[in-house]
């Protein structure tokens, strides 16, 4: 019953869930929370997994009235597997976060070379460069040490104002580590098998954190100011419209919503493990040997 329990909580986490979540508009009234509820859904999706993995096994053996070795047998396979799922995942994530560092190092050697330090005046910021190129672009290299990138392009269509919004942005994207969120979640999308992935949850987290920068600059600079500059800007992903409506006003941060947000995301990691996993493993111990 445990393993069925799992199966059906991760199947809908994994298959349902995502697609109604990615299409709703609801997580742009509170982004940061549902970038939480996205890893809750992940991560609980995850140990669904594991715990059909275990808990199956287990018990259609002891339903079977199965003996002490065939058990053992089936225990050291259940763990076998469940061991396997989890090296998986952190062998995609050491190698998405490996990659992603040298990316980062030589895109970092490339923009310290390039940058055109003397556009740079009046701009008080360190970790600023400032690259030749027509085309309005403003982005970030994170790290240790991170840097925000502005083409002469984007420094000839914003304002001073503008200009600062853009890096209260990208700044925002570097001080709330936003790369490890995006690695992890990509890592999460290469260790899953193709015919079961999904780029829902990836792509829906990458412009939830665009809102969360977006929402950091308005903070600072004032919404019409970020608008003003997204809308000079050349970012051409899917969600822009969605980030000018918000900073638009029609769709404000709803500090209720992010806390009922937070406390469905806390609940699907606990609940499932109290509920459903805790008896079991209770159980399923104190029956052992069988
Ligand atoms: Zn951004």
């Amino acid at each position: 019953m445990t393993a069925l329990l799992l199966g059906a909580l991760g199947l809908t986490l994994s298959l349902v869930v995502p697609g109604a979540l990615a299409g709703a508009r609801w997580p742009d009234r509170a982004p940061a929370a549902a970038v939480l509820l996205w890893q809750a859904i992940t991560l609980a999706g995850v140990l669904c997994a594991l715990g059909v993995v275990l808990a199956g096994p287990e018990e259609l053996v002891r339903a079977a009235g199965s003996g002490r070795r065939v058990a053992v047998a089936v225990l050291v396979a259940a763990l076998a597997v469940a061991a396997l799922i989890v090296v998986r995942l952190l062998v995609s994530l050491a190698g998405v976060m490996w990659r992603s560092r040298a990316r980062r190092a030589r895109h970092r050697l490339l923009v310290d070379l390039l940058d055109r330090a003397e556009q740079r005046a009046g701009l008080d910021v360190d970790n600023l460069r400032i690259l030749d190129g027509a085309q309005p672009l403003a982005y970030c290299v994170a790290g240790r040490e991170p840097r925000v990138v502005l083409t002469g392009g984007a420094l000839d269509v914003l304002d001073d104002a503008q200009v600062a919004a853009v890096i209260a942005h990208e700044q925002a994207h570097l001080r709330h580590r936003h790369e490890l969120v995006r690695e992890s979640f990509t890592a999460f999308y290469k260790a899953v098998p193709r015919p079961l992935r999904s780029r829902a949850p990836l792509d829906a987290v990458n412009l939830l954190l665009e809102m969360v920068a977006d929402d950091a600059a308005a903070a600072r600079v004032g919404p019409r100011t970020v608008r003003g500059a997204l809308e000079r800007l050349s970012d051409g992903g899917d969600g822009r419209g969605r980030r000018l409506d918000r900073l638009a006003g029609a769709m404000t941060t709803s500090p209720a919503l992010t806390a009922v947000v937070v406390v469905v995301a806390v609940a699907l990691l606990v609940l499932p493990t109290v509920v459903v996993v805790v008896p079991w493993l209770s159980a399923a111990v104190s029956r052992w040997p069988l």
